[in-house]
């Protein structure tokens, strides 16, 4: 799972595919709600604040 700015997106998805072999589904982090998981406040990749929620 990735959290990630939109500079990082591509570079989140080309990992996942690495890792997974499958393509992720992406989420915006504003458009999703979570109870039990606080999403980070910086991108995995920098320490701009994330936007997209790679799974
Ligand atoms: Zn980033």
């Amino acid at each position: 799972m990735y959290v990630v700015c939109r500079e990082h997106l591509e570079q989140a998805i080309d990992e996942f595919v690495d890792i997974y072999e499958t393509p992720p589904d992406l989420y915006e982090l504003s458009s999703v709600t979570f109870t039990d998981w606080a999403a980070p406040t910086t991108c995995n990749f920098c320490k701009t604040a994330p936007v997209y929620l790679v799974v």
